[in-house]
């Protein structure tokens, strides 16, 4: 059988290493993306610049290629609904319309008795001052947040003043959590329990953004097998095909909870590319491409960084050792808080 061609969704530096992967698999990658500078373009067999609802421009990608799948979560509902009618989209729509409202997401995490921080959906500013309890929180977006964006901390009750909060959105207002650790399970289903699972990733968050991921994590086994067991649960009741992360915090008592669910691969799995016989993106595109399934081996003990914003001008000059890994972005504009890059460094 000939290899399909695969159209991915979303053209940023996941798009990227996914492209990467599936070249080392001898699979044709086609990036369709709303942004004319996206990185992946630099990666891919070729590249449709298009507005994720501009019907056209989607018709043309989706007539050629075999297989769809996304590197972000926030496509709308409706546009994969549509493509998957004509293509299959990896993971299935459905999946993304649960995980990209944050409420939803923890509603359906509910249902499965694994545990979440508190939440409550809020859609009025006056409706804070009823679940004072639930203070300090995070106010989040239900919708499109990302590294952190659309959050507020709220202290109390008074600190709504001096927030400029746009209440024309609708908000999940989470108690905050007391954080010990973060740490994330990347799991890739291929089938009805069929998985490659990675062990625990320990993350480290500056400014609510991913700076530091390691492994081994520095956790209790106890901590280490719930982890896991609850992300195959997740996986398993979503009827997952491809690679997925589940984000978790461990508070001051070691109760662990599931923070939030990435329906893709992820920037904690990042240093699995040097760490592991299989990254997380090629078993991505493995399991979307109906590919072998490959046991995991760990090669290495492993660190990664997240080189953001202005740091990039100095990784760019410097020079490496054999067990540190850059990869850099090619992004066009260097941003504040904006991922430029990452280095995954080696170690015993
Ligand atoms: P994003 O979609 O932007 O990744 P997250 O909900 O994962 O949003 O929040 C980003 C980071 O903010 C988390 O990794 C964590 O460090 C911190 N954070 C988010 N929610 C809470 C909470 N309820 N308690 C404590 N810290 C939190
Ligand atoms: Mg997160």
């Amino acid at each position: 059988m000939s290899k399909p061609t695969l159209g991915i969704i979303g053209g940023g530096q996941l798009g990227s290493m996914l492209a990467i992967a599936a070249n080392k698999l001898d699979i044709k990658t086609i990036i369709f993306c709303d942004d004319i500078d996206a990185p992946a373009q630099n990666f891919s067999n070729e590249f449709i610049h298009g507005d994720y609802n501009d019907q056209n421009k989607i018709n043309e990608f989706v007539n050629k290629v075999d297989i769809i799948t996304f590197e972000f979560e926030n496509i709308p509902f409706e546009t994969l609904n549509e493509i998957n009618k004509s293509k299959p989209v990896l993971p299935k729509p459905s999946v993304n319309r649960i995980i990209q409202h944050r409420l939803a997401e923890k509603d359906f995490i509910n249902k499965l008795n694994i545990r979440t921080t508190r939440y409550v959906s809020i859609e009025k500013k006056s409706e804070i001052d009823s679940v004072q309890d639930m203070l300090p929180g995070l106010l989040k977006t239900t919708t499109l947040g990302y590294d952190g964006k659309g959050q507020y901390l709220i202290q109390k009750i008074e600190d709504l003043e001096t927030l400029n909060i746009d209440f024309s959105k609708g908000y999940i207002l989470e108690k905050l959590v007391k954080l010990k650790k973060e740490i994330s399970i990347i799991i890739t289903r291929f089938d009805n329990k069929k998985y490659e699972i990675y062990e625990p990733v320990e993350n480290l968050h500056e400014e609510q953004i991913l700076k530091y991921s390691k492994i081994p994590a520095e956790i209790e086994s106890k901590i280490l097998e719930q982890s896991k067991l609850w992300a195959m649960q997740i996986a398993e009741e979503l009827k997952y095909v491809g690679t997925l992360c589940v984000e978790f915090f461990i508070d001051r008592n070691d109760n662990l909870y599931v923070n939030e669910i990435a329906p893709r691969v992820h920037n904690s799995g990042h240093l699995t590319i040097n760490a592991y016989n299989v990254s997380q993106f090629e078993n991505h595109i493995r399991a979307v491409c109906k590919l072998e399934q490959v046991a995991l081996k760990k090669i290495s003990n492993a660190k990664m960084k997240n080189i953001i914003g202005n740091e990039i001008s100095f990784y760019r000059e410097k020079k490496y050792e054999q067990n540190e890994f850059f990869f850099d972005y090619l992004k066009k504009e260097i941003k504040s808080k904006r991922k430029m890059g990452h280095l995954t460094t080696l170690i015993k």
